[in-house]
């Protein structure tokens, strides 16, 4: 694996040709988790992916699209459009120094702006005959089985059950007592294209951290892993039977 404390040589002996890019966010996660939250898991999921594949990790961008907690200080964002243009950037700079893959390891619902992107740059790529291609792989990767150990599976989304397992398992000394707000948030996900969440909730989380504990952080990073290993082999078999059907 590489990282950002590689030096020259150890770029230009090592034969890796995949590069992972952890996504998070900066932004209120309730009175219990760090703002870094989405950071931290992407990260832990983009440096476990990078050991098993004997890829580049870089460094994560930590700030992203995190408009609808702007409300809240100390929540830093960019626009989806310029997150666009800085992947954009990095998919490009990467090609030029001779990566052919880049792993998007996304840890925030709102960082939506990826997929578009991705799914435009890899078109690009193709029609300039560039061997580059992007993966996008959130941090939901296991939703489907996600209830193997998870108690909870829906509305679940901001400060809950999931991601405060994670922070339990990841970096307890930073998980804080929940604040017991007084009724679950009901209303849907795609709410916060119109509200900021701390309008939809009353202490900035929007799901169960009462269910939380690390035994849950740890299984449920290792099914991450599994499910992102086997979404990658997905991809590789479906190239495969592309490439013979037009052999
Ligand atoms: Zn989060």
């Amino acid at each position: 694996m590489l990282t950002m404390f590689n030096n020259r040589k150890d770029f230009q002996n090592a034969e890796c040709d995949t590069a992972i890019l952890p996504v998070g966010a900066l932004e209120q996660h309730g009175s219990h988790l760090p703002y870094g939250t989405d950071t931290i898991i992407a990260g832990e999921l983009a440096e476990r992916l990078a050991l098993t594949l004997d890829a580049y990790l870089l460094p994560p961008i930590s700030i992203a699209s995190s408009i609808e907690h702007r409300a809240d200080k100390g929540t830093v964002y960019l626009k989806a459009d310029t997150l666009a243009l800085v992947i954009r950037d990095i998919a490009e700079s990467l090609l030029y120094s001779g990566f052919k893959r880049l792993l998007l390891i996304n840890g925030h619902g709102g960082n939506w702006i990826l997929k578009p992107t991705i799914r435009q740059l890899n078109r690009d790529f193709t029609d300039r005959s560039d061997e580059m291609e992007v993966i996008l792989i959130h941090t939901s990767v296991a939703q489907g089985r996600q209830h193997e150990v998870m108690e909870h599976t829906k509305l679940d989304i901001h400060g809950g059950e999931k991601e405060t397992s994670h922070i339990l398992h990841l970096c307890p000394e930073h998980v804080k007592d929940y604040a017991p707000q007084s009724a679950p948030t009901n209303v849907p996900q795609d709410f916060m294209d119109y509200f900021d969440v701390t309008e939809l909730t009353e202490d900035g989380y929007w799901g169960y951290p009462e269910a939380a504990s690390a035994e849950k952080g740890e299984k449920m990073m290792d099914l991450m892993v599994e499910c992102s290993l086997g979404y990658l082999q997905q991809i590789e078999r479906e190239k495969e039977r592309i490439r013979k059907l037009k052999n």
